[in-house]
Parts: C-alpha cells; sequence; structure tokens
C-alpha cells in the first residue's frame, strides 16, 4: 500500500492500481441497472450506492427554487411503461430496459393505432439492434425508444400506451464529498449523474471521482477537494446558484466524463486557456502512463460550459476520451460494460491524481548557496548508492535545473514546463536539495491561481 499522507504517483503500486480498477468496476455494474435521470428515485439510490463507497451530503434543492435563468424542474418518478398490441403483445418494455421510454415522459394510458403512434416511436435504422436514449425534460411530452429491429416487428393494429410515470412536486438531489485541505482553497470536481443504463456516458465519470474521492480520503492536501455529483447543466446550474458567496473559493476544477472507452485521453483547457490547471494537465499528462492529448475549450461541451462563463470565470477544465458524436454508442443501449475497458478506467483515475500532484506540490524555492554551483557529491547527492536512484542522469539533472532556477521566481511547474522533466521528479529532488539546507520554500504560497 501507498503511505497514506502522500499524494506522490510514483508511491501508487501495482495492488493500488488493481484494487482502484475493480472498485471502479464494481461501481458501474451497481449502479448500471439504475433508472436515472436529472431527478427522481433513480438518481437518489445512485447517490445512496456511491455514499456506501465515500462520505457524501446531499442537498435536495426543491421543485420550482429559482436558479439564474432556470428554475428546478418537477422530480419525475416512473414505475412501468410498455406498448401493448391488441393480440395482447408488448414491445419497448420499461422493465426489460429503462432507455424504453423517453426520460421525463409524462403519464401516458391510451389508445391507438401504429400509425399515429409512429411519430412517438424513436429508432437507429443504422443500428437495428440498439435502443436509443431520449429525453424531453423541459417539455411535457411522451414517447418509446425501441430497436429497429423491434418497431419492424410490430404488426399493424391498435396498441395501447402505457406510461406510470409521475412528475410532481419534489426536489433535485446534488450531493458533495468533500475532503479538507490546509486551505479553503478548492479543487472542484464534477461528474453528471443524469444519465440511466449508460456506461461510458455518464458512470465512467462517476467511477473515477468516487474513486479519486476514496485516494483523498485520509490524505494530507494543501486544497481543499470538492466532488460534486450532479445532473448536467441543470445540476452544475443550481449548485453554482446555491454557492455563489464560495465561489471566490474555487481556484481549479475538472470535469469527468467518458473516460471508460478505449479512445485515448484528452484533456479539454479551461476557457482561458492558460490556467493553472492546464498548465498543471499539460505537465502531468505527458508521462506514458497517462499520456493525454490537449484540447481548446469549446461551448459545446459538458459542465465545464457552466463554470467557465463569464458570470463565474472558474477554471474548470475536462477531461475525457471519446468526443460527444464521435463514438456510435453513446445515448445507445449499445453503451454498456463491453465499451468499457478496464485499463482505460484506470489511467484516467491516474491522470487526476496526476494533476493533483501538480496543483500540490507546485511551489517556489529559494537557492540558499547560489553563488556558482553548490558541491553536490560533497553532499551525497550525485552519488548511486545501492541503485538508489533509478534514473541516475534524469536526476541529476533536475537537480541542476533547481538550484538554477530556485530564485523565489520560478515554481516547480515554470522549472517542469522549462526542463520538459517529470512534475514528481522535480518535487522529490527539490526535498532532497531541501534535506541538504541548498533548498528552502519560499513561505509565500506558490502561483497556482490565474
Ligand atoms: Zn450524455
Amino acid at each position: 500500500m501507498s503511505t497514506p499522507d502522500t499524494l506522490s504517483t510514483a508511491a501508487l503500486t501495482a495492488d493500488d492500481f488493481a484494487h482502484a480498477t475493480t472498485s471502479m468496476l464494481g461501481l458501474m455494474r451497481d449502479l448500471y441497472p439504475m433508472c436515472r435521470s436529472i431527478t427522481g428515485p433513480g438518481t437518489r439510490s445512485t447517490l445512496a450506492r456511491i455514499g456506501r463507497t465515500i462520505p457524501l451530503q446531499l442537498t435536495e434543492v426543491p421543485t420550482g427554487t429559482p436558479v439564474f435563468d432556470w428554475a428546478v424542474p418537477r422530480e419525475w418518478s416512473i414505475e412501468d411503461a410498455y406498448l401493448e398490441h391488441e393480440s395482447g403483445r408488448r414491445f419497448a418494455e420499461f422493465q426489460r430496459s429503462n432507455l424504453h421510454v423517453v426520460s421525463y415522459s409524462v403519464p401516458v394510458d391510451t389508445v391507438m393505432p401504429l400509425s399515429a403512434l409512429r411519430e412517438r416511436l424513436h429508432t437507429l435504422p443504422q443500428h437495428p439492434n440498439w435502443i436509443p436514449w431520449r429525453s424531453s425534460y423541459y417539455r411535457d411530452d411522451w414517447g418509446f425508444c425501441l430497436s429497429e429491429n423491434e418497431r419492424a416487428a410490430m404488426p399493424d393494429g391498435q396498441y395501447r400506451a402505457v406510461i406510470r410515470s409521475r412528475l410532481q412536486d419534489g426536489s433535485l438531489s446534488l450531493a458533495e464529498f468533500v475532503h479538507r485541505g490546509e486551505t479553503d482553497e478548492e479543487v472542484l470536481l464534477f461528474a453528471h449523474t443524469c444519465h440511466p443504463s449508460l456506461c461510458n456516458d455518464n458512470l465512467s465519470g462517476i467511477a473515477v471521482a468516487t474513486q479519486v474521492a476514496t485516494w483523498l480520503a485520509g490524505r494530507r492536501t494543501r486544497y481543499t477537494y470538492r466532488v460534486l455529483f450532479a445532473p448536467a447543466t441543470i445540476g452544475s446550474i443550481t449548485w453554482l446558484a446555491l454557492n455563489q458567496a464560495r465561489l471566490a473559493r474555487v481556484r481549479h476544477g475538472l470535469v469527468l466524463a467518458m473516460l471508460g472507452d478505449g479512445s485515448a485521453l484528452k484533456y479539454h483547457r479551461t476557457k482561458s486557456g492558460g490556467s493553472a490547471i492546464d498548465r498543471a494537465a499539460e505537465c502531468a499528462l505527458r508521462g506514458a502512463q497517462a499520456a493525454a492529448t490537449m484540447l481548446d475549450f469549446s461551448p459545446w461541451g459538458f459542465d465545464e460550459r457552466q463554470f467557465n462563463m463569464p458570470g463565474f470565470r472558474l477554471a474548470v477544465g475536462r477531461l475525457t476520451r471519446a468526443l460527444p458524436g464521435s463514438y456510435p454508442e453513446e445515448h445507445t443501449s449499445a453503451d454498456t460494460m463491453d465499451v468499457i475497458e478496464p485499463a482505460s478506467l484506470q489511467s484516467a483515475w491516474l491522470a487526476v491524481l496526476r494533476i493533483f500532484e501538480v496543483l500540490e506540490g507546485d511551489r517556489r524555492y529559494l537557492n540558499l548557496a547560489p553563488h556558482g554551483e553548490p558541491q553536490l557529491g560533497r553532499r551525497g547527492l550525485y552519488r548511486q548508492s545501492g541503485g538508489h536512484y533509478d534514473n541516475v542522469p534524469e536526476r541529476h539533472l533536475a537537480l541542476l535545473w533547481l538550484l538554477q532556477f530556485s530564485d523565489g521566481e520560478h515554481s516547480l511547474l515554470d522549472i517542469a514546463e522549462r526542463s520538459g522533466l517529470d512534475f514528481g521528479l522535480l518535487a522529490s529532488c527539490a526535498s532532497d536539495l531541501q534535506r541538504a539546507a541548498l533548498l528552502a520554500p519560499v513561505p509565500a504560497p506558490a502561483p497556482a491561481q490565474d
């Protein structure tokens, strides 16, 4: 096991990785059957299951609560739904898949011919075995989703369409895991919780966020970490509305979404493109274990859209794999555990930890022997004893970079960017130099903010 109070990812063992992956997959399997939506019992049971892994603070925000240009909607719940042909044969049965009913469908019990029903049936002709996922959150409507093959098998005649749902005053559920650090400055992680039986979008984000929280628990950190589980869009807007007075504390943020598929890891920058979290991500994710492609901010993204809006200007980036619209299984019944690659979940988890490692470790040092290079050999810093140093040339290089640039102005992140050296290596060498009384941390906090 890694030492509980260190944020160094170098200390992670093969056991740590295996345990993290098993626990993320287990959580996803448990959550998969639940009928999540932007509100309702399926979302609440999801939060309850996450709450068995990490402690959560729950907030129920009543229907009608004004949140900026929106209002918290009525709560939606559903017991059953199906289409029953006059022969008694049933189609699009909710009990077989919760994707069969358009999310937020109003209650219905009506009879109509197939010709009239057709406009309420959604299929994916290009993938005739898959059921699409559709929603109608902000417009009273109803409909069914089914595979093209199932629709083709529906005989002509009369159908009874039954949706046993309820739309009534209730609440929207938000959940937060908070890890208190030495300061009130916060790092925000966000995962959306509103998709029903769909794995990559959104269970992978939930699983990685939960596993990051597990890793943070019990460790000493400089920042306070807040992991927020909420429905997309209305959830982040609601949280922002309720927490306006404390938003100034949020220094960095990361939205986690679509992290389990086999495509390359990607980091979407914040709107400014040069925020500390962008720099930390770029520096942390160039290693082979969790390498990511860097992409610019787009106003057509996930919930980082809300956090970056001009009214908030929070530096929130996004870690993701498949881009919206780029994987055919997105928002269909094919987004199952089969899409999920354990190695993808694992490296996404590591990627978040590596970003946090940089945010936590970034500080400035002062060279206490700045008049020429100090004699490192005399202090045992150049000597390789019993394989103590795994990579001597890089380590020597790191010591020289640190001594040269520890002028009180350059932070470790600055030095990592300029040298191309691994941040963890520089941080570890800085500790060695500090122990040898050659470096002292500058008391002021590192330039970790924009
Ligand atoms: Zn989605």
